[in-house]
């Protein structure tokens, strides 16, 4: 009879990311809750693909036991600790309906670390969202814009997803929440670095009293074409505006979505010349390049998202297998 506990030791972790550096968080170890691009927004900047289920509804898309077996599968592997245990993902994590145990059992695992989240803010309106949330030591909530017509252009919502919910969401979350809020706002050229979304968020600031605001741009090319960084100017500019809430250090940038321990460009970067160089050989699907180059599939995810948006390997559909090769194959 087989040892299921070995078994599962010797399992791949596909849900642990990291730990890698966060400008934001220190050392990070991630936990990827969707398994998927599963979100409530579809933004134009997304460099973890284009949206695959656009979404409001909560689900356990990646079980919490799961979740935690693999967090404590990593534990016993005796790995130095990280700073802090980020919850993220290819999407949005609180779409995950175990949220709140996930919580409770990072915090379990690693009781002297702080457990952090981060979330596009699109289900603050959500009472047990924000009481599931309030358990965690950190939340990292998104608000790229309060000018309607730019957050519909810019974050492409589910229709159910309205921005006025959000605000009002955001604010009742801070009235009962004692840990720390960081405040991301990520703009685009010509999309949301107005003067109106820099005055509405000035004011929503003042409101929300966040711990601290970060102003930041893309550093790579988002799911979308066309779509710019903003000018050193519109940065400075919403730093302003922003005031004492926003950091002056270089910000983080977003660079999976959700994704709490995304790939640094040059780590990413070798590894998709791995994986080109694997799928040039012979067509592969995600999990078998995981399993090959011994990576977590979310990072082979990641990378193949950027190879499939350069046209630098074709993807192809075979019943329920999704298939990558080289240009020639
Ligand atoms: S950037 Fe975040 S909120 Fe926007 S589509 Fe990607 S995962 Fe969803």
């Amino acid at each position: 009879m087989r040892d299921g506990k070995k078994e599962r030791a010797t399992e791949p972790l596909r849900h642990v990311f990291g730990p890698v550096g966060s400008g934001r968080l220190g050392v990070s170890l991630g936990l990827d809750l969707l398994g998927a691009r599963i979100c409530s927004f579809d933004c134009l900047y997304c460099e973890a693909g284009v949206t695959e289920a656009l979404t409001t509804a909560r689900k356990p898309y990646v079980p919490a036991r799961r979740l935690l077996d693999e967090l404590a599968a990593w534990k016993a592997a005796g790995h130095a600790p990280p700073d802090v245990v980020t919850l993220g993902g290819l999407g949005e994590p609180c779409l995950n309906s175990e949220l709140g145990a996930v919580i409770a059992g990072a915090k379990e695992l690693f009781p002297d670390l702080p457990v952090a989240v981060l979330t596009n803010s699109s289900l603050m309106a959500d009472p047990d969202v924000r009481l599931e949330l309030a358990q965690a030591d950190i939340v990292l909530p998104s608000m790229d814009t309060l000018v309607p017509a730019e957050y519909h252009r810019l974050n492409r919502p589910h229709a159910a997803v309205g921005l006025t919910a959000i605000r009002q969401g955001l604010l009742d979350f801070r009235a009962a929440y004692d840990g720390k809020i960081f405040l991301e706002v990520l703009l685009l050229a010509g999309i949301n670095d107005s003067v109106e979304n820099s005055e509405l968020l000035q004011g929503f600031c003042r409101e929300l009293a966040p711990d601290r605001v970060d102003v930041v741009t893309l550093s790579r090319p988002g799911a979308h074409p066309g779509c710019q960084a903003a000018s050193a100017e519109a940065l400075a500019r919403f730093r302003a505006a922003l005031g004492g809430f926003a950091q002056d250090a270089a910000a983080p940038r977003r660079a999976e979505g959700h994704g709490p321990a995304a790939l640094a460009g040059p780590q990413l970067e070798a590894l998709a010349g791995r994986i080109a160089a694997s799928v040039a050989r012979r067509p592969q699907t995600e999990a078998g390049l995981a399993a090959g180059l011994d990576v977590p599939a979310a990072h082979v995810r990641l990378a193949l998202a950027a190879l499939v948006r350069a046209k630098a390997v074709r993807e192809r559909r075979e019943g329920d297998a999704v298939f990558y090769s080289g240009l020639a194959g």
